[in-house]
């Protein structure tokens, strides 16, 4: 369970977030709304959230500028929800301090999954140790300890570090991970040529049975990483 502020003017969209929020079957989430970025500001100075989902298109500050004065007095793991499909500025906000977002309309799967993602890395940023679960990304099976990855049931011959490298992603599925933080993470370096990573997300998308323009589980993000998610 975790505790969310919806920030979203449209009473409709914010009703029925908070509605399916909090009627999860499996994680009901603690849920307080508001309809601007003011009160959104005046929310976290008071409460402490685990997760913000932050409408771009509000009636008194641009998103942007929400986001700006939202992490000048607080770093809880902001979602951002936007209409507008523009990479250049998703790419901004996220170099701004935003820790993922998703397109509207999204469905609420997809928004509780974003939220499950942001909560485990927020928390393993804490200080609580990765599983060593299996991990289960739609149709995509990896199990760390035994050095395993299964798609649809059938098993894919991975390389040493491809299978690390997809365990990695697989642990954050969702989640934007900068090619530095694989970089350190996968290749335990703390320099790199963009190459190295891209080659081996090549070979893995292959294996995937996928191309980087038709991308299921792998996507990447110009200028800010890859991330891995179940296909739409
Ligand atoms: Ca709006």
């Amino acid at each position: 369970m975790a505790s969310v502020l919806v920030v979203e003017d449209d009473q409709f969209v914010r009703s029925a977030l908070i509605r399916h929020l909090t009627e999860l079957p499996t994680d009901p989430h603690t849920v307080r709304s508001v309809g601007t970025a003011l009160e959104a500001l005046r929310e976290v100075a008071h409460f402490r959230f685990d997760v913000v989902i932050l409408d771009l298109g509000l009636p008194d500050l641009d998103g942007a500028e929400a986001l700006k004065m939202l992490r000048g007095i607080t770093d809880v793991p902001v979602i951002i929800a936007t209409a507008r499909d523009d990479e250049a500025e998703i790419v901004r906000l996220l170099n701004d301090g935003a820790d993922d977002y998703l397109i509207k309309p999204f469905s609420v799967e997809h928004l509780s999954a974003r939220i499950s993602a942001v909560l485990r890395r927020s928390r393993a940023g804490a200080g609580e140790s990765p599983p060593d679960r299996v991990l289960r990304v739609g149709g995509l099976t990896v199990d760390p300890l035994r050095r395993q990855a299964e798609l649809d049931g059938a098993r894919l011959d991975l390389t040493r570090r491809e299978f690390d490298l997809l365990a990695f992603l697989a642990g954050r599925p969702g989640v934007v991970v900068a090619r530095k933080e694989l970089l350190a993470e996968v290749w335990q370096q703390s320099y790199g040529d963009d190459q190295t990573i891209d080659v081996h997300l090549s070979w893995l998308r292959r294996k995937l049975g996928e191309t980087a323009a038709r991308p299921r589980y792998l996507h990447t993000l110009r200028g800010v990483g890859v991330k891995l998610e179940p296909p739409r």
